[in-house]
C-alpha cells in the first residue's frame, strides 16, 4: 500500500483535497493528512472538513497569522518532522498557498517524490505572492498535475520538457468537487432563505487578494463600485475575516449583504442562484463558469485565461467605472457555457490512476 502524506491549510486547499482524498482511499491508498493551520476558523476550515467529508486531518499544525517568511519557515519546520516520522512515498500539495510551498520544500529537500495539483498556472505577476509559491513548486515537483491546456503550455514554454518531472494534464479537481457537491447542497443549505433572496436577482462578490486588500485606494474603488451596484441589484458577499478586519480600519461601510464566510454548501447555493460573480478569487472564477454564470475579475490579470478568451469573464482591476461597464455588459451577455475548459469531473480519477502506477 503506498503513503501519500498530503499538506492542506488554506481553504481553496480543503476544496481541492476533498474529492482528491476520495478517490485515493477508494483506490488504496494510506493517505495521512496534515492541516498546517493557515485557515483556523471553523468557517474558513472546519466547515469543509465535514461538509464535504474530508477525513480529519492526522496532524494540525496549527501554524497561522505570522509575516509570509516567519509562516513558511514555522511550517517547514512542523511537516519535516511529520516527513521523517510517516517516511512516505510521495508527498501531494495543491495550489499556490505558503502551505504549499512549505511542504513542497520539505519534501524535496528530503528527497521524497513530490506532485503538485494544479501545476502550471501563472499571473506573470511576481508581486502576488501566489505567482512566486506556484513557480518555485512547479520547479521541485515529480508530477505536475495541470488543470488545463493553457498550464501545461506554460510549463513547456519555461522548459519543464527537459526537466525531471512527468506532466499530467488531468483536468480542473475543483469541477470534480462542483459536481459532485451540487446536489448535495440543495437539500443541505438554506442561505437563499436566510438572506431572503429566494425569489429576488443577486450578485455574488467576494474580495481578499492581497493586492485589493492592501491597497485601501483600489479597495475603496471596489467597495464603492459594489454599492453603486447594489442600487440596482442585491449585491451578496461573504467576506474574508482579513478583508473584514481590513475595511474596518479604514472605516468601510458596505451597504449591500456582507455575511461571514460560508460553507461550501452554501457557496454553491450562491453560485447557483446568482446572475453575475464578482471576485479576485482564483476558484470562484471558474465555479461561476461551472454554473453557468459570467465573472468580472477584480484584477489586471487571471490564470484562468481561457475563460476571458471565451467571453465568460471580463477583467475590470479595481476602476470604478471599468467595474460598472463591466457589470452592464456582463449582466447582458449571453454565452454558450457547454464548452468543455475543464475536463468533466474526472480529474481526481486521473491523479489517483497515475499516482498508483508510480
Ligand atoms: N468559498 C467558500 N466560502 C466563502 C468563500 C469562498 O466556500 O465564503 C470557496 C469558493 O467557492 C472556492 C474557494 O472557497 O471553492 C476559493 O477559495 P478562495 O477564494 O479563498 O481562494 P482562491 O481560489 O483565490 O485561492
Amino acid at each position: 500500500m503506498k503513503k501519500i502524506v498530503t499538506i492542506v491549510g488554506a481553504r481553496p486547499q480543503f476544496i481541492k483535497a476533498a474529492m482528491v482524498s476520495r478517490t485515493l482511499k477508494a483506490k488504496g491508498f494510506d493517505e495521512v493528512i496534515v492541516h498546517t493551520g493557515q485557515h483556523f476558523d471553523k468557517n474558513m476550515s472546519e466547515v469543509f472538513f465535514e461538509e464535504m467529508e474530508i477525513p480529519y486531518p492526522d496532524y494540525n499544525l496549527e501554524i497561522q497569522g505570522l509575516s509570509h517568511g516567519a509562516m513558511t519557515g514555522r511550517m517547514m519546520e512542523s511537516i519535516e518532522d511529520v516527513l521523517l516520522k510517516e517516511k512516505p512515498d510521495m508527498v501531494l500539495v495543491f495550489g499556490d498557498t505558503n502551505s504549499t510551498l512549505a511542504g513542497a520544500l520539505t519534501a524535496t529537500k528530503l528527497n521524497i517524490p513530490l506532485a503538485h495539483v494544479e501545476a502550471g498556472l501563472r499571473s506573470f505577476n511576481n508581486q502576488m505572492p501566489e505567482e512566486i509559491n506556484r513557480i518555485l513548486t512547479d520547479r521541485i515537483s515529480s508530477v505536475l498535475f495541470c488543470p488545463t491546456n493553457v498550464a501545461v503550455a506554460n510549463l513547456k514554454k519555461e522548459g519543464f520538457d527537459n526537466f525531471d518531472c512527468q506532466i499530467v494534464k488531468n483536468g480542473d479537481v475543483m469541477q470534480d468537487a462542483a459536481l459532485f457537491y451540487a446536489a448535495k447542497s440543495d437539500d443541505r443549505s438554506t442561505i437563499l432563505k436566510k438572506l431572503d433572496l429566494e425569489e429576488k436577482p443577486f450578485v455574488l462578490a467576494t474580495v481578499h487578494r492581497q493586492e485589493n486588500t492592501d491597497n485601501p485606494e483600489r479597495i475603496r474603488a471596489i467597495f464603492d463600485s459594489l454599492n453603486e451596484i447594489h442600487r440596482d441589484k442585491a449585491v451578496v458577499m461573504p467576506l474574508h475575516p482579513r478583508t473584514r478586519q481590513i475595511i474596518k480600519n479604514l472605516g468601510i461601510e458596505p451597504a449591500f449583504h456582507v455575511i461571514d464566510p460560508v460553507g461550501y454548501f452554501d457557496m454553491l447555493q450562491l453560485l447557483k442562484n446568482c446572475q453575475l460573480v464578482f471576485t479576485d478569487s482564483g476558484g470562484l472564477q471558474k465555479e461561476a463558469f461551472f454554473f453557468a454564470k459570467h465573472c468580472v475579475t477584480l484584477r489586471e490579470e487571471t490564470e484562468w485565461t481561457e475563460l476571458v478568451e471565451g467571453g465568460f469573464n471580463r477583467l475590470a482591476g479595481s476602476d470604478g467605472n471599468r467595474i460598472l461597464e463591466a457589470y452592464r455588459t456582463m449582466s447582458a451577455k449571453q454565452s454558450d457555457f457547454s464548452v468543455n475548459l475543464y475536463g468533466d469531473g474526472e480529474a481526481s480519477k486521473v491523479i489517483a490512476d497515475f499516482l498508483a502506477t508510480l
